[in-house]
């Protein structure tokens, strides 16, 4: 009897021996429902029983395959069981087996002369080498085979055992010799990479071969697994384009401006743009002017000046009689918004409003009827401009600052906004974490790209120096004597154990002292949770000049601007990552005077830290720390991702895998234009169900 020709992606895995409805639950956890989704579950590392190793030649670390003749056996029943066997084997060495858990029949089994093979990890132990609990099988008579091919391990989740993997993927690689699986890439885009079919990468990365070289499987170097890293990027890239292309079925209003505005805030300002502010504003002026919604990511360093680019945007916006809303991740950078847009824009007759978690009751009543109506033509906030009741009369703007805070879904939340059943407003997307360019292209595929690639003139690189906690009374001298000078300092006192309370409570702690030690200098203090008005009296207050030193939590991290602020303690900087203390430390540097920052570290440094701290001290452009952050580290953990909720890989990793991205881009161009019919499968196989979440 056979089975009608199915493909493998609609073959349920309950349709495998062994796969029950609770098997089937546990892989479903791990997004595994077909044959094809668990063909494509591939091991993260593999094991070598193939070749029997010398006990005389192991070392420690080593997971190795040996065979021994037990000598002697040591141990107790009781309350804390634990079991000794000495084995020694023909090279003349030895080696210790430890076990905790045992029973009566296994102890009775470990006698003097019996052959065992085992596997397992070894390590140093007090006395000579040691395993504990290894894998083990009593050899009856000698001779038992070995393992012909290296043993895949597979990641897993709590009640499935390697082998049941091994079981379930023998079937799989069967049903996939019989029957097609979908090749994805055509063979004119494989065949110059050097890639093998997705068949065979399939089945080396499942059952590779004796003379496989680990260390390249397991690192995901190997031709096998970059095919299906390949793949995936593609398939990545094609997801994004479809994103793209139904976003240009769509009419955006044309902002094609007068100029009116834009020409009044340029002779008001006390500076000229940079050349990189003038050619961002073009482009963005060119892409207001069109009938398609602009989609572009801006890039720039802290202090590059990127919220000049957005008020000209807005402006040309206001100028063609529409609406624009500017959204910020927190209150605290949305304030310093306001100050700044409220400065260049009320002498042009541009009242900007502000609407913000806190309004509540009667005034939030009043700011929507302002915005229902379109009377408010520029609107600043938080998430709260994300609500339901805050409906716009004609949005034709979204500007986002500090995207990375953002995941990909609240962005097309905020372009919803705004749309009609065909229509979408305009977006720009301002980030001051430097994205290297390729994973910029990988991440981002949908969005254009715009770098400010320069700092404003006279701007003086910031000198940075790390001191051991031990010479603190030091660094408060050098505090007392920075405002004795007429200048203003910060004290960055970091995060504690994820806890915001005990954070604010060490800012706290650290005010009151730095009081006591400081009493002639004027002191303020902002974290978390001072909030509201008495936040922006403080803030107002450094910002004027009030105050002399602002003790505060990382909460300053983002866009508070006082060019008079030249220097910068941060406390435990070890404990932050580098893209923190870039954003963190580019709060000074502002003004003409030099800038310092002292990274006021407690010693010991873990060797990690030690380098982080190395970086920030050498390197001054955000991107050439960026691109240091993500060689010691994963794209993940850059980009925040596990909070943003930003795309997540299975097998490819955009930094590892960078030699690839342009390639892939070139082939989902391809792709598109000559295979069209393939690219609904690939997204289908790489993103399947979280697809459906990244276009909401
Ligand atoms: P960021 O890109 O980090 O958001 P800002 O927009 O806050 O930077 O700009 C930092 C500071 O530089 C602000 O005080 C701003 O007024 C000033 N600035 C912006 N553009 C220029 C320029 N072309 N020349 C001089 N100063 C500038
Ligand atoms: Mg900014």
């Amino acid at each position: 009897m056979s089975r009608p020709q199915q493909g493998l992606d609609c073959i349920g895995v309950e349709q495998l021996q062994r796969v029950g409805p609770r098997i089937a639950a546990r892989l479903a956890k791990l997004g595994i429902r077909t044959v094809q989704d668990l063909l494509f579950h591939v091991p993260h590392r593999y094991q070598d029983r193939t070749r029997r190793r010398a006990l005389s030649e192991l070392a420690p670390g080593e997971e190795v395959l040996i065979e021994g003749e037990i000598e002697r056996v040591e141990g107790a029943l009781g309350r804390r069981p634990s079991l000794k066997v000495w084995l020694r084997d023909s090279s003349g060495g030895g080696l210790l087996l430890r076990f905790f858990h045992y029973g009566r029949a296994q102890r009775e089994a470990f006698q003097p002369g019996v052959r065992l093979r085992c596997y397992g990890e070894v390590r140093q132990g007090p006395a000579s080498l040691e395993m504990v609990h290894p894998e083990y099988r009593v050899l009856m008579d000698g001779l038992a085979p070995l393992e012909q091919r290296l043993t895949p391990i597979y990641p897993s989740t709590e009640g499935l055992q390697q082998s049941s993997w091994r079981a379930l993927t023998d079937q799989a690689l069967t049903m996939l010799a019989a029957s097609p699986l979908h090749e994805g890439l055509p063979a004119e885009i494989l065949r110059p990479l050097g890639l093998p079919s997705l068949r065979d990468a399939l089945v080396y990365l499942h059952r590779p071969p004796l003379d496989a070289v680990l260390v390249d499987l397991s690192e995901g170097r190997h031709p096998a697994f970059q095919r299906l890293a390949f793949e995936e990027l593609v398939a990545h890239q094609l997801s994004l384009r479809r994103l793209r292309l139904a976003q240009q079925c769509v009419v955006a209003p044309v902002l094609a401006g007068t100029g009116a505005l834009q020409q009044r805030l340029r002779a008001a300002l006390p500076f000229r743009l940079t050349a990189a502010q003038e050619r961002v504003v073009a482009e963005i002026a060119t892409d207001l002017g069109r009938t398609r919604p602009m989609q572009r990511l801006l890039q720039g360093d802290v202090g590059a000046g990127k919220t000049l680019v957005a008020a000209l945007a807005a402006l040309q916006a206001i100028e063609s009689g529409a609406q624009v809303a500017l959204m910020a991740p927190t209150e605290l950078l949305s304030e310093q918004h306001r100050r700044g847009f409220e400065m260049w824009l009320t002498p042009l007759g541009v009242e900007p409003l502000w609407l913000v978690g806190r309004h509540k009751g009667r005034e939030r009543a009043a700011l929507l009827e302002a915005v229902a109506s379109g009377r408010g033509r520029l609107v600043m906030g938080t998430h709260a401009l994300f609500q339901d009741d805050v409906v716009f009369a004609s949005l034709g703007l979204v500007i986002i600052d500090e995207q990375h805070r953002f995941g990909v879904h609240q962005r097309l939340r905020l372009r919803a906004k705004g749309s009609g059943a065909n229509s979408a407003p305009h977006q720009l997307i301002m980030t001051a974490t430097p994205i290297p360019r390729s994973l910029a292209m990988t991440l981002y595929a949908d969005l254009d790209l715009s770098v400010i690639d320069e700092l404003p003139p006279g701007r003086t690189p910031i000198v940075t120096a790390a001191v051991p906690d031990t010479r603190r009374d030091e660094v408060i001298t050098r505090v007392r004597r920075a405002c004795e000078g007429g200048r203003q300092a910060y004290w960055v006192c970091t995060l504690i154990e994820e806890s915001e309370v005990l954070e604010c409570q060490a800012a706290e702690e650290t005010a009151r002292q730095l009081a006591e030690q400081l009493p002639e200098v004027r002191l303020g203090l902002v974290h978390g949770r001072i909030k509201g008005p008495e936040r922006e009296a403080v803030m107002g207050a450094f910002a004027a000049g009030e105050l002399d030193l602002l003790v505060a939590t990382t909460v300053i991290e983002v866009g508070v601007d006082v060019p008079n602020a030249s220097l910068m303690i941060i406390e435990n900087p070890e404990r932050l990552g580098l893209a923190q203390l870039h954003q963190l430390r580019g709060r000074v540097g502002r003004g003409s005077v030099q800038s310092h920052c002292v990274l006021l570290f407690h010693p010991p440094l873990s060797p990690a830290a030690r380098a982080r701290l190395g970086i920030i001290r050498s390197a001054e452009s955000g991107f050439e720390i960026a691109e240091r952050d993500l060689e010691m580290r994963g794209a993940g953990e850059v980009l925040g991702t596990r909070q943003t909720g930003a795309i997540q890989f299975r097998v490819a990793d955009p930094v590892r895998d960078q030699a690839l991205v342009a390639a892939a881009q070139q082939a989902a161009d391809l792709i598109i234009e000559q295979h069209p019919d393939r690219v609904a499968p690939l997204v289908q196989r790489w993103l399947g169900r979280r697809e459906h979440f990244i276009s909401v």
